[in-house]
């Protein structure tokens, strides 16, 4: 397999854009080697610059649900682009877009939407001080909600694989508001609360965690946290960006039956567009201008072209459900396939799934949260990717990341991903 136009194309790259990219994690920097450039991709496969043929498991880091370029979303945007690509003015497709979410989403009865995952928490939490009246608010180590300045504090994701989950530029005015707790840690959350009594406006969280790795709520923990809530008047925030419309038509708060206050989502949302949105209870919703005092505003939120696609692919997902029961057979095949090929080499590694999300941690320990995660052997994790890689299997280049199964995945490629798996992980 060669790789020279990638190549070619990342040493300019790197003359003009910073590290050579536009988002970090993508210059394979955790990983060691330099990242492929893509040219196009295709249901359950991407292609390079150099005609390399690789199957995905990430997915666009997650959007692309239904596997890449489907035919459905694709119509939808060539027929929005008939009418023009921006109008600043509201439209049709965003009140269909706004009613579906409500219908599909258990926690929001309204919702506003944004251009990216970042400018929905961002959005959510301003939202939940104004509400409150409150400053501070309570974050888990390792999670990460995007790049705004009060999240980068302990974040997971690429601020972890690039080392800096504490990111300079960031103030301290800022980060003093910023609480951590350990995730899964309830006890630690209620001292948090207890110590910041009245000052706390908002806690947010992933509730099935992607970003330091795949990490499962333990049982209780969400209910633990709604209660804690209820009792103290804090807004609670799922960040639904990775698992919103991937973990069930509703999300994680509808697998796991609980009701946040507040909803962040991203990814699917946008059907591979630029889309977030961030929605929830209508006495809190209504807070936002122009209804209410929080400002939040876009000169692009709502775009017709990106809501054209959001709405294809929520349409879709509404209206087959055995979507949700496919990803699970996807997933939990190739956990299964996974766990009996380290059981036959010996290796003592775990692996956190739920449905289309799984990592394979390389630790003997437990990950239930993030100084577990930390455990990891992430030069190991290096030579596994680029092991994969060269097999023609395509995932996320960090430890700290989530895969992302698509339903584009048939039999033939799971199996071949398993083959890919069982070489690579004999010759590490
Ligand atoms: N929240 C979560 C849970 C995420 O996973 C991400 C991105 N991976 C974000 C927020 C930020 O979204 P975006 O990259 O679209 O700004």
């Amino acid at each position: 397999m060669t790789t020279n136009k990638s190549k070619q194309l990342f040493e300019k790259a790197k003359k003009f854009i910073p590290g050579g990219v536009n988002s970090p994690v993508r210059a394979f920097k955790a990983v060691g080697g330099d990242p492929i450039f893509i040219e196009k991709a295709e249901g359950a496969y991407i292609y390079d610059v150099d005609g390399n043929q690789y199957i995905e498991a990430i997915n666009s880091w997650g959007p692309m649900l239904l596997g890449h370029n489907h035919p459905l979303v694709r119509e939808a945007v060539i027929k929005a682009m008939e009418n023009g690509t921006s109008f600043g003015a509201p439209t049709g497709l965003e009140v269909e877009i706004a009613e579906l979410i409500t219908k599909m989403v258990p926690s929001v009865e309204k919702v506003r939407m944004v251009n990216s995952g970042t400018e929905a928490t961002m959005s959510a939490v301003r939202l939940a001080r104004g509400y409150t009246g409150r400053e501070k608010f309570l974050k888990f180590e390792g999670n990460y909600h995007g790049h705004g300045d009060s999240f980068l504090i302990a974040a997971g994701s690429g601020a972890i694989t690039m080392g800096n989950p504490n990111s300079p530029g960031v103030t301290k005015g800022t980060a003093k508001d910023t609480l951590l707790a350990p995730f899964n840690d309830l006890e630690k959350v209620k001292e948090v609360v207890a110590a910041n009594k009245g000052e706390i406006a908002a806690i947010i969280l992933e509730p099935v965690a992607g970003n330091m790795g795949c990490v499962l709520p333990e049982p209780g923990f969400l209910q633990g946290l709604r209660k804690i809530c209820d009792e103290e008047s804090i807004v609670l925030i799922f960040d639904e960006v990775m698992t919103g419309f991937r973990l069930s038509p509703g999300g994680a708060q509808q697998l796991m039956d609980v009701i946040p206050d507040l909803t962040t989502m991203g990814k699917i949302i946008g059907g591979g567009m630029p889309v977030g949105a961030y929605g929830g209870k209508a006495e809190i919703m209504d807070f936002v201008s122009p209804s209410g005092p929080v400002y939040q505003a876009g000169t692009l939120s709502g775009n017709p072209i990106a809501m054209a696609a959001g709405l294809t692919m929520l349409k879709y997902l509404n209206e087959n459900p055995s979507v949700y029961t496919q990803l699970s057979k996807t997933g939990d095949t190739l956990v299964n396939g996974l766990k009996e090929i380290l059981n036959r080499l010996g290796l003592p590694y775990t692996i956190n799934n739920l449905g289309s999300m799984y990592t394979l941690f390389f630790t003997d320990q437990k990950v239930k949260n993030f100084a577990d995660a930390q455990t990891c052997d992430t030069g190991l994790f290096g030579k596994y990717f680029r092991g994969m890689l060269d097999k023609g299997i395509y995932l996320a280049p960090s430890q700290y990341e989530s895969l992302f199964l698509s339903t584009a995945l048939e039999q033939t490629h799971l199996d071949q991903i398993l083959d890919a798996n069982e070489q690579t992980l004999k010759s590490l």
